[in-house]
């Protein structure tokens, strides 16, 4: 342990790689339509049976024509159409040409396509005032995907672009890993949900609306466990329902040192703490673990336990141990194969404030000025200030060991991802 880390945190990247060896992917998987498969991860690598596209076709609206007729100034006579989805049965011969549509065949003989910009027509001739290269305007088949080519391994997670490369390829049906259910709660006497009247020192939950919302970018079906009283026993009803329909419970609140902070006690009374307190800032109480099922048939993925992740109770907190340590764990359980997001360095344009000892992920927002990137930290850092973290559209990463950044030094800047927005 350096001299800048305070005893007993995890460092972040050592969090993710102990979640990352506890937990094992789900197997089970379903057949899905295309239509219902975006966000879900493939269970199978898929390779192209066609090719895409399917033929050699035209880039514009032209003619297409052999080049070696193009030595002359003779005009080309035209033979007829080939539109997208009609293509021309014949073949273009010797001093010939056909007009041809974006998307529709090359005919047989013809071997470049010159837009018609570049075309006076006069009835059946056409004269070419610019001269294409030849093989230009084409594109030619298998360009988008080869034929018998690897499209997606196993693993990948289908974006919209994905559906749409699927689609052109012909699948209607995918396979992909059944959905991870994941149980949310909020622990908190003071906690009151949104049809109740605030008492005095009551707040509404805002942790569980947040949770539950972040984990429909993830393809994940939700339980929705509701707001526990600081009681032990309550704590220990809801974990023990929440685990046994979920292969997944998340808690927020109640996990650091204060006197009504039982969620560390009852998970360890339930199930095992694999670890507890990450160097990072916002986020230190943090725990992860496992809990005990009983009797139940519910789990999609794991034997007789599910996994744990108990967020702390400050808003920014909780959404930021969410995005950084749970997602990862969620997206390595769902079957997901993935990179860490790029990040970037960036002149920060004020001071902030680091203390060594735990990595800060502190709310930034990235823009250009002058053609350069510029990074400015949103105005208040407290882990109770959620509109703080609405108006950021990035964190800047400092690491575990800095100390205080002067403005115009360089910082690691990581925009948000579709999993945090
Ligand atoms: P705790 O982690 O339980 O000590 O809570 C830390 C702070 O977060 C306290 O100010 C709590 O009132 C607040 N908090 C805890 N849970 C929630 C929640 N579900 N929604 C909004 N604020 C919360
Ligand atoms: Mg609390």
């Amino acid at each position: 342990m350096d001299c800048c880390s305070q005893p007993g945190l995890l460092p972040v990247a050592q969090a993710i790689n102990l979640m990352r060896d506890a937990i094992s992917p789900v197997t089970a998987t379903e057949k899905i339509s295309l239509t219902n498969a975006l966000d879900r991860i493939l269970s199978e690598a898929i390779y192209s049976a066609l090719n895409v596209p399917g033929h050699n076709n035209s880039a514009m609206d032209g003619y297409a024509l052999r080049h070696q007729d193009l030595s002359t100034e003779t005009p080309l006579t035209l033979i007829g159409h080939s539109l997208a989805g009609h293509p021309f049965k014949g073949a273009v011969n010797q001093g010939e040409c056909v007009r041809i549509m974006t998307g529709a065949v090359m005919p047989e003989g013809a071997d470049t396509v010159v837009m018609q910009e570049n075309v006076r027509a006069h009835n059946e001739f056409i004269q070419i005032h610019k001269p294409p290269k030849l093989g230009e305007n084409i594109r030619c088949a298998g360009e988008d995907i080869a034929i018998n080519s690897l499209v997606f391994e196993q693993g990948k997670r289908i974006s919209p672009v994905d559906v749409g490369l699927l689609a052109s390829l012909g699948i209607a049906e995918v396979s992909v890993f059944k959905r991870i259910k994941v149980a949310v709660l909020s622990t908190g006497d003071e906690l009151k949900s949104l049809t109740e009247n605030l008492q005095a020192g009551d707040i509404y939950d805002s942790n569980r609306p947040t949770i539950i919302a972040l984990l429909s970018r993830l393809a994940v079906d939700v339980i929705d466990i509701g707001c526990i009283a600081d009681d032990p026993a309550k704590i220990a009803d809801a974990f023990i329902t929440a685990i046994a329909q979920a292969d997944v419970v998340i808690s927020s609140g109640g996990v650091s040192v204060g006197d009504a902070d039982y969620t560390k006690d009852v998970l360890e009374t339930l199930g095992k703490i694999n670890f507890w307190k990450v160097a990072m800032k916002p986020g230190k109480p943090f725990a992860f673990g496992a809990l005990h099922k009983h009797d139940s048939e519910e789990q999609t993925s794991i034997d007789s336990k599910g996994w744990f992740f108990g967020l702390p109770g400050n808003p920014v907190s909780a959404v930021v141990t969410y995005h950084q340590l749970v997602v990862p764990a969620l997206r390595y359980l769902a079957g997901e194969k993935f990179e860490a997001s790029p990040t970037l360095s960036v002149s920060t344009i004020t001071n902030l404030k680091k203390q060594p000892g735990r990595a800060d992920y502190q709310r930034g927002q990235l823009s250009m000025q002058n053609g350069e990137n510029q990074v400015i930290a949103t105005s208040n850092q407290s882990s109770g200030v959620l509109s703080s973290l609405a108006q950021a559209n990035c964190y800047i990463v400092l690491e575990q060991e800095r100390s205080a950044v002067t403005a115009g030094e360089k910082v690691n800047v990581v925009l948000f991802d579709k999993f945090m927005q």
